[in-house]
């Protein structure tokens, strides 16, 4: 079988858009076009490895025009069920390979949003019309220009098979952008292939994808896509922090008295990290300590102090496996078993004491991230730690917080008037209220 494959392609055009050219050049339709490059539908419906009738082509780089390259499996779009395109790339005949992943919204070249294609022009452009049905004369071929009424699409003129038709100056553009997205998304492919928890994170949904762009940025070396278009809010630095790993076969057989070793050397690390952070702090420490006490009302509602917000959570998250729980407790009387239990780390002293300050410097640089969204949302605490999770030491970062941000309480009116602490009446979470609305509080950080 005789298949033409037009020899310019665009970098990182998408294989269903290569997959459409290959259609109209060959006169075949789509099933046709598989059954005779031995391939089957399920492989090209969501490729994994470049298909048979790209592979055959003699295409450079051919794995550049496949979104698994990319991104999961479960973060491309079915093209069945699913295809969004940026107008601008396809008035030239130009789909590219990184809008076939979900998340993808902009045209980085063209800095536009996407647009979901309509199941008419679905139906085309992946080889589902009759081929006779494509709107150009047979003879002609390659030659029309056809808007879609419904999506807007405008269809390129392909021309003619002997002069196919493309657009250097695009080229050039999707080239070097393709190559910095390129780069970025394997980077991140690679990471989440050696198992690690902040690339699977990237993936999993847009507001943590958010949140990680930054850290993830300064642990890779290279911007993100988000970059690219100016879709980043946050200035915070960031710091990765990898923890020692230590021999965990000592702490099978803990005794009672290693137990009450520990919690006297966590008490005294608290005691420090108290005196150095909190000093000048204590009655917010007071204040927002009892919104966490038994029987603590919720609809209480105190101003807001970073520094001890950030250490409360970081009492509790020493304490609790989950919190809140039905029975909660203050954050300063209740001890250390989730940290004890779930984080197996070195017991010396300065051990200890660097753990945890890097846990409360964590969360203050968190919450100072999640406020300057400017939303309301509910704090919950999980039994993870920064840098302890799935029973496996991970790095992790620190974003650093403001000097403004730490001491909002006393000089910072802004902070003052926009946010508010309280527990929630729904989830009995911390609650930071912006603006005083109540009602807006849906989003739960979970630390
Ligand atoms: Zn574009
Ligand atoms: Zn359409
Ligand atoms: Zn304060």
């Amino acid at each position: 079988m005789n298949i033409y494959v037009p020899k310019q392609i665009y970098p990182y055009e998408s294989y269903i858009s290569i997959f459409y050219k290959i259609m109209r050049y060959s006169y075949l339709r789509g099933d046709e076009l598989l059954k005779d490059s031995g391939t089957t539908y399920g492989q090209h419906r969501m490729p994994f490895v470049v298909p048979n009738w790209l592979a055959s082509s003699a295409i450079g780089e051919s794995e550049s025009h496949i979104p698994t390259q990319f991104a999961p499996p479960t973060q491309i779009l079915n093209p069945t069920a699913s295809i969004r395109f940026c107008p601008l790339c396809m008035d030239v005949g130009f789909h590219s390979v990184f809008s076939c992943i979900k998340f993808y919204r902009y045209c980085s070249v063209h800095d536009v949003e996407l647009v979901e294609m309509c199941p008419e022009c679905v139906d085309r452009f992946i080889g589902n019309t009759p081929i006779g049905s494509y709107f150009y004369e047979q003879e002609i071929r390659g030659v029309t220009q056809h808007f879609c009424k419904n999506c807007n699409l405008s269809w390129p003129d392909l021309g003619h098979r002997s002069k196919f038709k493309v657009d250097c100056a695009l080229i050039a553009r999707a080239l070097e952008i393709g190559n910095l997205e390129a780069k970025w998304f394997r980077a991140l492919m690679r990471g989440v292939c050696s198992g690690s928890y902040h690339c699977a994170d990237y993936y999993s949904n847009d507001v943590t994808r958010e949140a990680l762009v930054v850290p993830l940025e300064r642990l890779l070396g290279i911007p993100c896509p988000d970059r690219l278009v100016g879709q980043i809010f946050s200035h915070q630095p960031v710091h990765w922090i990898i923890p020692d790993s230590p021999n965990n076969e000592q702490y099978d057989y803990l005794e009672l008295h290693d137990y009450q070793q520990i919690r006297m050397t966590l008490y005294a690390c608290c005691e420090a990290l108290e005196e150095k952070y909190l000093r000048g702090h204590q009655d917010c420490l007071a204040r927002i300590n009892s919104l966490t006490e038994y029987g603590a009302t919720t609809g209480v509602i105190c101003s807001f102090c970073s520094c001890a917000l950030a250490y409360v959570l970081m009492r509790l998250k020493l304490a609790c496996i989950k919190w809140p729980t039905i029975t909660s407790v203050s954050g300063r009387k209740s001890g250390f078993d989730c940290f004890i239990q779930r984080a197996p780390c070195p017991y010396s002293s300065a051990d200890i004491s660097k753990i945890i300050t890097a846990c409360y410097l964590n969360f203050l640089g968190e919450i100072q991230y999640w406020i300057e969204k400017g939303i309301s949302f509910t704090i919950e605490l999980n039994a993870e730690f920064p840098w302890y999770r799935a029973g496996k030491h991970q790095s992790f970062f620190i974003r650093r917080s403001s000097y403004r941000f730490r001491n909002a309480c006393t000089q910072d009116l802004d902070y003052q008037q926009l946010f508010k602490l309280t527990r929630s009446s729904r989830t009995s979470g911390l609650s930071i209220l912006y603006d005083d609305n109540e009602i807006s509080v849906r989003h739960v950080l979970t630390l």
